[in-house]
């Protein structure tokens, strides 16, 4: 047989190697606590369930879908929107559903770049940009995000000639995996850095929802001019616990939307309708389930602040997102953090350096495990007596 080269070039997804790690020691009889992989525990609303539930005997709904999606939850996703951050967005030209974030984020680099082509990635991130990148045949030039700049790019340390020849920016806030987040002004300068240089900035904005004490995070369109250069990506995931059911969106700029369209239209046909029926109830229906998330979030939040703290990591508390980003003791790498912490006390976290090399130095904890297993972790955290390196 003979494979194709990009695949040599991937390393394993990073929780499908976690995954198989938990499995085995699982079998063997051990009580792992996983702070892995960002995926809620708590089950989707009902209201949205009673809506599958409902939209699963409507015939028209075992059908193929269309592409770009039900008009209504076009409209759905504008209406959202406009209530969350006074934005219009014209449902026929400015939104396209998604089958996942993560699904229009690996395909949208097809509608850019050609091999050879440059994209600006961050490092840490997100491995999908790098990925679609590499898939697309294009090399990504990496925008370092350190600590002493926020976890923010730092434009002028770009070359004037990569600027130049760069055809796409990738971005993330509230970021994964760091937790970071970005002030309108932080976007306005990214949104004007991409306006200069012709390049397509491309926003993943898939934690949004998940701020603390009142934090409301910003949506790129709401920059003055971004429609110009931008798209935004949007998931139902981590908002809506919903990342069972595959859906997401992106928005923006009416020429890339279109062409994101294309290039989706030859390749898939479409979010299953029942499935789409769901995201409408959720977007457009009461937004209490949110707030209920984001508390327990919270709570869980606080508590693996405290005892990574007791244990002498000092760790801020994030204003945003699933994760708490900490550095690993001194004389550790990430992995042998993590592999550590897997090896005395069955406890699973995931390395900083599967985001990239700048990751190295930190682990990434999840706050998607129920509340007693984060109890159950905390605990076993505080009472672990970090063995020399
Ligand atoms: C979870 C996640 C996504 C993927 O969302 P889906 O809609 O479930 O595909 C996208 N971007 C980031 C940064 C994420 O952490």
């Amino acid at each position: 047989m003979k494979f194709s080269t990009r695949l040599d070039k991937l390393a394993p997804y990073p929780f499908v190697e976690i995954s198989r790690i938990i499995a085995e020691k699982r079998a063997a009889g051990a009580d792992v606590v996983t702070f892995g992989i960002g995926d809620p525990d708590i089950p989707t609303p009902q209201p949205i369930i009673e809506r599958l539930l409902t939209a699963s005997q409507d015939p028209p709904n075992h059908r193929y879908p269309e592409t770009d999606g039900l008009p209504e939850l076009r409209r759905a996703i504008s209406y959202w929107y406009e209530k969350r951050f006074d934005i219009k967005l014209d449902p026929d030209t400015e939104v396209l559903p998604l089958i996942g974030a993560k699904e229009g984020i690996g395909h949208v680099a097809f509608c850019f770049l050609d091999p050879g082509d440059l994209a600006l990635v961050p490092d840490p991130a997100y491995p999908v940009y790098g990925v679609g990148t590499m898939f697309a045949g294009a090399e990504s030039h990496i925008m370092p995000l350190r600590e002493s700049n926020g976890w923010l790019p730092d434009l002028n340390e770009i070359p004037q000639d990569v600027a130049r020849s760069a055809k796409v920016m990738w971005v993330n806030y509230p970021n994964n995996p760091t937790s970071a987040v970005a002030s309108v002004e932080d976007l306005a300068g990214i949104t004007a850095y991409c306006r200069q240089n012709d390049i397509a900035l491309l926003h993943d904005a898939a934690y949004s929802e998940v701020g603390y004490h009142g934090y409301k995070a910003a949506s790129s369109m709401q920059i003055e001019g971004s429609r110009d250069v931008g798209i935004e990506f949007h998931s139902l995931s981590k908002t809506y616990n919903m990342t069972g059911w595959r859906i997401g969106m992106a928005v923006g700029n009416a020429a890339m939307i279109k062409a994101l369209f294309q290039i989706k239209a030859n390749l898939d046909s479409g979010i299953p309708q029942a499935v789409q029926e769901m995201a409408m109830e959720a977007l457009t229906g009461p937004q209490d389930c949110v707030d209920d998330n984001v508390k327990i979030y919270q709570k869980r939040r606080d508590r693996v602040v405290k005892a990574l703290g007791s244990m002498g990591l000092t760790v801020p508390t994030p204003e945003a997102s699933l994760y708490i980003w900490a550095p690993v003791p001194d004389g550790y790498t990430s992995a042998g953090f993590a592999a550590k912490l897997l090896e005395d006390i069955d406890i699973v976290v995931t390395p900083g350096s599967s985001y990239g090399k700048y990751g190295e130095g930190y682990i990434r904890l999840s706050l998607t495990t129920p509340d007693e297993q984060i109890e159950k972790g905390c605990q076993r955290l505080e009472s672990w007596q970090i063995p020399s390196p």
